[in-house]
């Protein structure tokens, strides 16, 4: 490969590490690797952690029993084969004495140590032998000096610890580091001002990478830490108002009208009274809902703990205000559970309520689709075919996802933009109020961050009369007493879900290949009903079968003709029986927690005591400890915290999830003062400058732009 021996001109932040003369061509060709390209990038790739390095002192002054760092010549070295504990041995000299090291079972060290190198150790020193004894370090940390490392350590140091690899250790990025930093330093702009900076008690940029790289002290280390983490959640909560300030000023949404009336007219469709948790959330979604600012509300509840009414309430709103209100559920399943239910509710009011999903014939769906744009339809339920182009509502003012950890925010911005064109004299468009669901509870923490651009109501309480399901984890030795069990409960007249592992393909009948992955449902199936349930009626469901057929299967599992549904994942959100109080997940281990928790919350649905059984036999330490944490609590915020520590906020709610870019510096469990320090800071910001486009914010407006104005949709603004 051509490489440039020169570098053209001075060292830029931006220039290639291939060009830069200071670095060998191996390691740039190595730091690539890694993912560090320029000296920009070089200059970002921060210490993970920071080893302390005690002060080096000559070898006649080392202090036995303390822990020392020295340097020296290998003068002479051998591998004592010694049985059971072969070591290798090697003698260090400098101008005032002798060391001895002694490395147990590494006796491969012979190749690597050789006399006449020159080597800095450390390690806790003792005497050994007689008379006094030899001076000596068991297994002491050793690194080899070439010319670049041997300044000497002069008082204790502070040493980075990088992120490296087999080709480039972490000795070899620090002096790579420590060749391009002191040209590059000063070139480092910083986006926050000196008065901002000073206020907060926050270094310089320059001054934190400075500290980052070579800190003079463990309170050095801390304040490049805290700097860098600051300065990476202030930049994403900046985004995150910087696009609250941009939608207010750009869209508007229909205030709808409210009135206690309305509210008694509207309970009373209830066939029970609110729970605390749910009348503190129906408060918050009214006081948005009659603002002329479009609503971006997240509703976060347990499964069970009756979320559906909320939405219920927030629809007959805007119809009471004579507009149309969609709801928006991720399977058809679900959707036309939703239809009958708030049927049901609705029977005999004057609310017209219309069911949208692919399962309409043409016909069908054509007048479907007059209905709704001639507003012949108060309430559209439905699934993703709410989103396609052909679906134009006449007044569309409230949409509502249902679990919306199915859908992503793009398809929250396509619902958005159903509502009609900007009303005249007023520049902002209309968009719908829109209110997402979700019984993935997300911690506070993540909610902040990666879901910064809603607000979030919890209803943190569950409908009075519940019974907590009890859950076991039993091996699959146990599974003819789970089924005895199973079959016991039926004979009482309860219904069981008998759930197992197959890919779920979604709502889609295409049958075509890949039958495989029903193999277990198919084999789990043939075996209950010959052997442990045999003679009760069971169903299988599942993302194959067409969803006239599930829709069936489902209505005649409600209705009581079937006892026991064998089915995948398909249940997992939503469906409410009652009479269901039993499940058993097989082979429980291949399940996330979420997904668990999900699945369990199908059962304990009425006053009867349900039970879980999850059979499995973990084959990762992940898997047990999901397991026993279902054991462990039903509560969905406590295993949310828990999958949070199992997984790393960056698997469970990662790029996936909200698109926001992972942190490089920030740790959210660490770091939560800094989080909410850096929340705070970003509201007032952008209140005093809605734009960011003031004197001095030129800079900090690129930098979040490149970092954030895509996941976040603000390309407009730059
Ligand atoms: P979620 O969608 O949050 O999982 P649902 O809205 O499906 O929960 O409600 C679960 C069950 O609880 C439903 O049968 C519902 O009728 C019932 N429910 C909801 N709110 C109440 C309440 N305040 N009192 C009694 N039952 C309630
Ligand atoms: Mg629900």
């Amino acid at each position: 490969m051509a490489r440039a021996a020169e570098q053209p001109g001075p060292l830029r932040l931006s220039t290639p590490l291939a060009e830069v003369r200071a670095l060998r061509p191996a390691w740039a060709d190595a730091l690539a690797r890694l993912g560090v390209f320029t000296v920009a990038d070089l200059v970002k790739h921060l210490p993970m952690r920071y080893e302390r390095l005690e002060a080096e002192a000559p070898i006649r002054d080392l202090a036995p029993g303390s822990i020392v760092t020295a340097r020296g010549e290998v003068s002479a070295t051998r591998v004592r084969p010694g049985g059971r504990r072969p070591r290798f041995e090697a003698a260090l000299l400098d101008h005032t004495g002798r060391l001895d090291l002694v490395w147990f079972n590494q006796t491969y060290l012979k190749d690597r140590i050789l006399p006449g190198m020159r080597l800095r150790v450390q390690g806790q020193a003792r005497r050994f032998g007689p008379h006094g004894g030899w001076l000596q370090i068991v297994n002491p940390k050793w690194e080899a000096l070439d010319e670049d490392r041997e300044a000497a350590v002069q008082g204790a140091r502070i040493r980075p610890v990088y992120p490296a690899s087999e080709a480039m250790n972490s000795a070899r990025v620090e002096q790579a580091v420590s060749r391009v930093l002191d040209a590059a330093l000063p070139q480092i702009e910083d986006h926050l001002s000196d008065e901002f900076r000073r206020a907060k008690d926050l270094p310089a940029l320059a001054e934190a990478y400075r500290m980052a790289h070579r800190p003079a002290s463990e309170e050095e280390a801390a304040a490049a830490h805290r700097r860098l983490a600051y300065d990476e959640l202030l930049l994403l909560q900046l985004g995150v108002f910087l696009r609250r300030a941009q939608v207010r000023r750009t869209m508007r949404a229909e205030p709808l009208r409210w009135s206690e009336q309305i509210d008694r007219h509207i309970r009373a469709r209830f066939p029970f009274a609110l729970t605390r948790a749910q009348d503190r959330v129906v408060g918050e979604v009214v006081a948005d809902l009659t603002r002329d600012e479009p609503a971006n509300r997240l509703i976060q509840g347990d499964v069970g703990s009756g979320k559906t009414v909320i939405a219920l309430y927030a629809m007959l709103l805007a119809a009471a205000s004579g507009h149309q209100a969609a709801l928006m559920a991720p399977t058809e399943l679900l959707a036309e559970q939703h239809f009958l239910s708030i049927g049901e509710a609705l029977r005999g009011a004057d609310v017209r309520i219309e069911l949208l999903t692919g399962a309409l014939g043409r016909a069908e769906r054509e007048s479907a689709l007059a209905r709704i744009a001639a507003g012949e339809a108060d309430l559209v339920i439905g699934t993703h075919a709410l989103l396609t182009g052909d679906v134009k509502f006449r007044s569309l003012a409230v949409v509502v996802i249902d679990e919306q950890h199915r859908f992503g925010v793009h398809q929250r911005a396509t619902l958005r933009g159903k509502a009609a064109d900007a009303a005249a004299g007023d520049a902002r468009a209309l968009v719908p109020h829109t209110l997402v669901m979700t019984a993935t509870p997300i911690p506070r923490t993540l909610a902040l961050t990666l879901l910064g651009d809603l607000d979030v109501s919890t209803i943190d309480e569950l409908p009075p009369g519940r019974t907590p399901i009890a859950t076991r984890v039993v091996g699959p030795d146990k599974s003819p007493e789970v089924y005895g069990f199973v079959r016991q409960r039926l004979d009482a007249g309860d219904q069981a879900y008998i759930v197992v592992p197959a890919i779920d393909t979604g709502a889609s009948a295409a049958g075509a290949g890949g039958d495989e992955d029903l193999a277990d449902l198919r084999s789990v199936m043939a075996r209950l009903e010959a052997h442990e349930l045999s003679g009760r009626r069971l169903a299988a469901l599942h993302g194959r079968l067409s969803a006239r057929t599930r829709d069936h299967v489902m209505h005649r599992f409600r209705a009581g003709l079937i006892d026991a549904l064998v089915a995948t994942t398909v249940i997992e959100v939503g469906v409410d029986v009652p009479n269901a109080t039993v499940m058993v997940i097989e082979h429980a281990d291949m399940f996330g927690l979420a997904q668990l928790h999900q699945l369990r919350g199908r059962v304990g649905r009425g006053g009867k005591r349900s039970v879980c059984v999850l059979i499995a036999e973990p084959k990762t330490p992940d898997a047990e400890l999901r397991l026993a944490a279902m054991a462990a609590t039903t509560d969905g915020f406590a295993l949310a915290e828990k999958d949070l520590e199992i997984r790393g906020p960056g698997e469970v709610f990662g790029q996936k999830q909200a698109g926001a870019p992972p942190f490089r510096v920030a740790d959210l469990m660490r770091d939560r003062d800094l989080l909410v320090m850096a929340r705070r800071d970003a509201a007032a910001w952008i209140e005093r400058s809605p734009e960011l486009r003031g004197p001095g914010e030129d800079l900090l407006r690129k930098r979040l732009l490149k970092l954030h104005g895509r996941w976040l949709g603000l390309g407009d603004v730059g």
